[in-house]
C-alpha cells in the first residue's frame, strides 16, 4: 500500500494530484491550452478510441484541472471528479445529468439563492417536479417521497441562517427508495464536514468561497463515485461545456495548499466573535454551528468536525439598526461573498434573498434585521474592536 493513502488532509492539500512536466517545476504548472498535438495520425486515432492515454481537448480535461480535481478528490475521499467555470454550473450538473422529464427532486428549502432557482424554476421547465420542505425535520423529507422521487438536495450549515441539516438521515432515506443524495458543502468547508463518509452520494462546492479564499476566481467542482460520474456527469460535461479554465484551477490549487490553516484560523476567531456578540445588548440572537446554544448543537457535535467561518446575527432594531451597523464598519466590508481572507458583511434580506418572497423569507426566518457575517483573516482583536465600535455609534 502507498504511503499516499495515509495522508492526512494538510499534506494532501500541498501534493496530491500533483502532475510534474519535463522539467521538474516545484509549483504546478499552468497548461493553458485549448488542445493537445499527437505525434502521428495514429497515436490520434488511438487517443480517440480510449486505446492511449491523453488529453484530447480542454472541455473534456487539462492538466492543471486534473491536478485540481485529482487533490479534491484525495481530500474529500471520492473516486472521481470533475471541476466546474463556477459553483453553480457544478450544482446545475449534479442535479440535471442524472434526471430526466418524469423525475421528482426533494430539496430542503434554505438553500443558496441559485440552487433555489435550478430547483424550483428550471427544473420544472423540463418536467422535473420539486418540493421543497424544512430539511431540519427527517419526517418531512419522507412525507415529500413519491413513486418519481430520484434526487435529494440540501446544503448544510444552510445559508444564511446556518441550520444544519442530518445528512446521515437523508441519506439513509435516498438509499431505500434507490434515490441519490446531492449536498452542497461549500458553508461546511470540505474540512469540516465530509458528507460521502455520512452516506451521501454526490458533494458539489462553489471553489469560489474558501478553497480559492482570496477573492479572485470562480470554479466549482462535482465529486462521487466514479461509476455514477461515468454514466451521468462524463457526457454531459464533454458536450455542454461547464470546464474551469486552467488558470483558474492553477489558483484553486495554491488556495488549496494552505485551506486548512485559514479554515482553522477563521474558525477560531469566528467562535471568539460569536462569544463577543452574544454578549452584546443590540443583538437578539447569534446563530453560529459551534455554540452550545446553536439550537441543533448536538448534530453539530456529531457531523461535523468545527465550528463555522461564518455567524448569523439579528439585530434588535431591524432593517435600520442593521443598515447603519453595517455602515459604522471599517475593516469589515460589505460584501455578498463569503470564504474570503477579508471579512466580509451581508444583508440578506435586501441583497442574497431580495428576490424571493416575503413569505419564503419570513418561513426561512430571513428578517430585516438579520446580517451574515464571513470571518477573515485579520487579527481577531482588529474585528472584535471594529464591530464594538460600530455598534456603539449605531444608537
Ligand atoms: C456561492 C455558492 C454557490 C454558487 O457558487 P458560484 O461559484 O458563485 O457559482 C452555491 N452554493 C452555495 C452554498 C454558495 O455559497
Amino acid at each position: 500500500m502507498s504511503k499516499k493513502s495515509n495522508w492526512k488532509p494538510a499534506t494532501q492539500l500541498v501534493h496530491s494530484g500533483t502532475l510534474r512536466s519535463q522539467h521538474g517545476e516545484t509549483s504546478e504548472a499552468i497548461y493553458l491550452t485549448q488542445g493537445y498535438v499527437y505525434a502521428s495520425a495514429e497515436a490520434a486515432e488511438a487517443r480517440f478510441k480510449g486505446e492511449e492515454p491523453g488529453f484530447i481537448y480542454s472541455r473534456y480535461a487539462n492538466p492543471t484541472v486534473d491536478m485540481f480535481e485529482k487533490r479534491m478528490c484525495a481530500l474529500e475521499g471520492a473516486e472521481d471528479a470533475r471541476a466546474t467555470a463556477s459553483g453553480m454550473a457544478a450544482v446545475t450538473a449534479a442535479v440535471l445529468c442524472s434526471l430526466q422529464a418524469g423525475d421528482h427532486i426533494v430539496a430542503a428549502r434554505a438553500l443558496f439563492g441559485s440552487c433555489r432557482w435550478v430547483i424550483e424554476t428550471l427544473a420544472p421547465r423540463y418536467g422535473i417536479e420539486a418540493t421543497l420542505v424544512d430539511g431540519t425535520t427527517i419526517g418531512n423529507w419522507e412525507k415529500a417521497v413519491r413513486k418519481n422521487t430520484k434526487l435529494f438536495f440540501l446544503e448544510s450549515p444552510t445559508n444564511p441562517t446556518l441550520e444544519v441539516i442530518d445528512i446521515a438521515a437523508v441519506a439513509s432515506l435516498a438509499n431505500s427508495i434507490g434515490a441519490r443524495l446531492v449536498v452542497d458543502n461549500v458553508f461546511a468547508t470540505p474540512l469540516q464536514q465530509k458528507p460521502l463518509a455520512l452516506g451521501a452520494h454526490v458533494v458539489v462546492y462553489s471553489a469560489t468561497k474558501h478553497i480559492d479564499g482570496q477573492g479572485r476566481c470562480l470554479g466549482g467542482i462535482v465529486l462521487s463515485d466514479k461509476e455514477w460520474i461515468d454514466k451521468n456527469l462524463h457526457d454531459y460535461f464533454r458536450h455542454t461545456g461547464p470546464s474551469l479554465s486552467p488558470f483558474n484551477a492553477w489558483t484553486l490549487l495554491k488556495g488549496l495548499e494552505t485551506l486548512p490553516v485559514r479554515v482553522r484560523q477563521q474558525t477560531e476567531s469566528a467562535a471568539r466573535i460569536a462569544d463577543f456578540l452574544s454578549g452584546r445588548p443590540e443583538i437578539s440572537r447569534v446563530i453560529y454551528p459551534g455554540r452550545d446554544d446553536h439550537p441543533q448543537a448536538a448534530l453539530v457535535k456529531r457531523q461535523m468536525a468545527g465550528g463555522s467561518t461564518l455567524i448569523c446575527i439579528d439585530l434588535k432594531g431591524g432593517k435600520k439598526s442593521a443598515f447603519g451597523f453595517q455602515n459604522g464598519l471599517e475593516i469589515i466590508k460589505i460584501s455578498n461573498n463569503l470564504g474570503d481572507a477579508k471579512s466580509l458583511i451581508t444583508h440578506p434580506a435586501t441583497t442574497t434573498h431580495k428576490s424571493l418572497t416575503d413569505e419564503a423569507r419570513d418561513q426561512l426566518g430571513i428578517g430585516g434585521g438579520m446580517l451574515r457575517l464571513s470571518v477573515g483573516l485579520e487579527d481577531a482583536d482588529d474585528l472584535i474592536a471594529d464591530i464594538g465600535e460600530a455598534l456603539d455609534a449605531n444608537v
